[in-house]
């Protein structure tokens, strides 16, 4: 059965309406009596129709046709289809091969999918836009595996810069190096003496300055170490090495330059071209603050590659409140209305907010983040927010964190009456089994990203316990519950690559290859289930499920076509699947040498 979008049936069914003789129209109408009768005989005289020598110049040849392909639609009307037929930014129509063959005109540029699984495009729920740009636009340190490697990269990129472009990000790791020694300044002083440089450790916890920034920053011999911070220093000197380790990086990160509109633009540039060649056609930016005007740049000039939902900050959520912005305000590519807010902090820095202490760290059971306090002040906020007609995002991780978001989120429905707010938790991360059907019933939706769980569980019990760890990232017992989940990254965080998130939903396996099983294995959950998580579940999280999310006729035509079937294939190998081409908006963004 082919599946046709209503409004273009509608429209060809008027326009056509001159050209069938009317006593055929007459004839119809007296020996067939319902309207639905009638649908099915004008699309099938429409059908033959498309026959016609006329078909290159009707109105509604597709744009772009992909046929023999399996296609997993996302829609519990028609799962699974052959052909999908796209004209402008629209899905027209979705069937067999031998159906939408038909919708071909001279323009249309038909795609043989030769077999290959086409899904909707993936919506990255929770994602750090220009830090990712930021990062993918730096020289990448992380696997170089010696000092002499390390510096020179860092050569090779400081020759393309101009003179007083700083060089930073970098991600290296000291514990690759054959002696593991820490790098110093005298590595790359060299090769850098007009360019500050400022690269990281992989963890974020140190860094490397050379010469100039060091200058720059003003730490020489005499500055002192400052709280929470170390400035590695020449055992015999005294002089600063140039490696800076947590809270004395701050010394050259105050010296270091706003980016400037264009420098941004760079980074939105190369993180949406990233986007586009791991599949993922829409983003949900966490921390998009004042950056929406980059993003409006970049889909003026026709580079935007992917959807943007941009989030402000919930401390500032009067200010768009007074614009008169509402939630899921502006077009289909881009769009602002979210507020997103912090609980806690993260297990990895015994930061989350749990009921129980840590098991390592039996002094602390976290803390709730400076928007915690003073007590009710982010209640107010959501109160007020919610007021105003704006969503709130809020980031929980520990069990008392989710707790209590879930319980603001309780009160502020009761009090500010019945709407569609979709409230959200992002990340979900640890809660206490009694909290897990408080997400469906209170219609909160948990926006989480897989690829923490098998990153975490390296290590979580260690933090928290065999006991605790049994309901953290509860994929399972949520769906279960009737929990809306919506799937990302929280890319830099993470990486982008839909694949490793499907990957670490299904299978659970940590990174370190101790859980082949799975770490908890009872909360795996299915291909299928990861899949509409990241596609349908992330567009309801926006607003956007009429919109995007499925492969439905009249629905945006964002779709992705992998190299393999990842609900054939071992779940294991999920993770080495690659993209082989993504449409976003009815255009092909991405298309690998295949
Ligand atoms: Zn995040």
């Amino acid at each position: 059965m082919i599946h046709y979008a209503p409004d273009l049936l509608g429209a060809r069914a008027s326009c056509w309406s001159a050209g069938v003789p009317a006593r055929i129209e007459r004839e119809a109408r007296t020996v067939m009596k319902t309207k639905l009768v009638l649908a099915i005989l004008v699309t099938l005289l429409l059908m033959t129709a498309t026959f016609s020598t006329r078909a290159d110049k009707l109105p509604f040849a597709a744009d772009l046709i992909i046929i023999n392909a399996k296609i997993h639609t996302m829609d519990q009307g028609q799962p699974l289809a052959e052909a999908v037929a796209v004209a402008g930014n629209r899905i027209v129509a979705v069937g067999s091969t031998k159906e939408i063959r038909k919708l071909a005109g001279a323009n249309t540029r038909l795609i043989d999918a030769k077999g290959q699984l086409v899904l909707p495009g993936f919506n990255d729920a929770h994602v750090h836009f220009m830090s990712g740009g930021f990062q993918l636009s730096s020289v990448d340190l992380r696997d170089a595996n010696s000092q002499q490697e390390f510096a020179e990269r860092i050569r090779a990129f400081a020759d393309k810069l101009p003179p007083g472009r700083w060089i930073t990000g970098g991600d290296w790791d000291h514990e690759r190096w054959p002696d593991a020694k820490l790098p110093d300044k005298e590595l790359i002083d060299r090769f850098t003496p007009n360019t500050p440089v400022f690269v990281n450790r992989l963890d974020g916890h140190m860094a490397l300055a050379n010469s100039l920034a060091l200058k720059l920053a003003n730490v020489t011999r005499q500055t002192l170490d400052p709280p929470g911070g170390v400035i590695v220093r020449d055992p015999t000197t005294g002089e600063p090495t140039g490696v800076l380790k947590d809270a004395a990086q701050s010394f050259v990160w105050k010296v270091f330059p706003a980016p400037s509109f264009e420098e941004k633009l760079a980074a939105a540039r190369a993180a949406t071209n990233h986007a586009a060649s791991v599949g993922v056609t829409s983003v949900q930016d966490m921390s998009a603050g004042a950056d929406v005007g980059v993003y409006q740049a970049l889909l003026d000039r026709g580079e935007l590659k992917n959807r943007i939902y941009a989030v402000w900050p919930l401390p500032r959520w009067e200010r768009l409140a007074q614009t008169g912005v509402r939630a899921h305000f502006g077009s289909a590519m881009l769009r602002t209305g979210g507020l997103k807010g912090f609980a806690d902090g993260s297990l990895g820095s015994t930061t989350a907010l749990f009921y129980e202490p840590y098991k390592d760290a039996p002094s602390t059971s976290g803390i709730g983040t400076d928007e915690m306090f003073p007590e009710g002040a982010m209640l107010e906020r959501v109160r007020g927010a919610d007021r105003a007609g704006l969503q709130v995002i809020i980031h929980a991780i520990g069990d008392r964190a989710n707790d209590i978001i879930l319980s603001i989120y309780e009160q502020v429905e009761n009090e500010n009456g019945d709407r569609d707010r979709r409230f959200r938790i992002e990340h979900a991360q640890h809660l206490r089994a009694q909290d897990i059907s408080r997400f469906a019933r209170d219609k909160v939706i948990a926006s989480m990203q897989p690829y923490h769980a098998i990153d975490d569980g390296r290590w979580a019990e260690k933090r928290i316990g065999h006991e605790r760890a049994k309901t953290t990232y509860a994929f399972r017992s949520l769906l279960d519950s009737g929990a809306t989940l919506a799937f990302g990254t929280d890319w830099t965080v993470a990486p982008l690559d839909p694949m490793l998130t499907i990957y670490a939903a299904v299978t659970r396996r940590t990174l370190d290859g101790k859980h082949p099983n799975g770490w908890i294995p009872e909360q795996k959950i299915s291909v299928e289930e990861a899949v509409r998580a990241y596609t349908v579940g992330s567009a309801f999280a926006e607003f956007q499920e009429k919109e995007k999310g499925t492969i439905t006729p009249d629905k945006r035509a964002d779709l992705v076509i992998l190299s393999r079937d990842i609900f054939k294939i071992d779940p294991k190998e999920i993770d080495k699947v690659k993209v082989v081409m993504t449409i976003m908006d009815g255009r092909v963004v991405y298309e690998s040498g295949r």
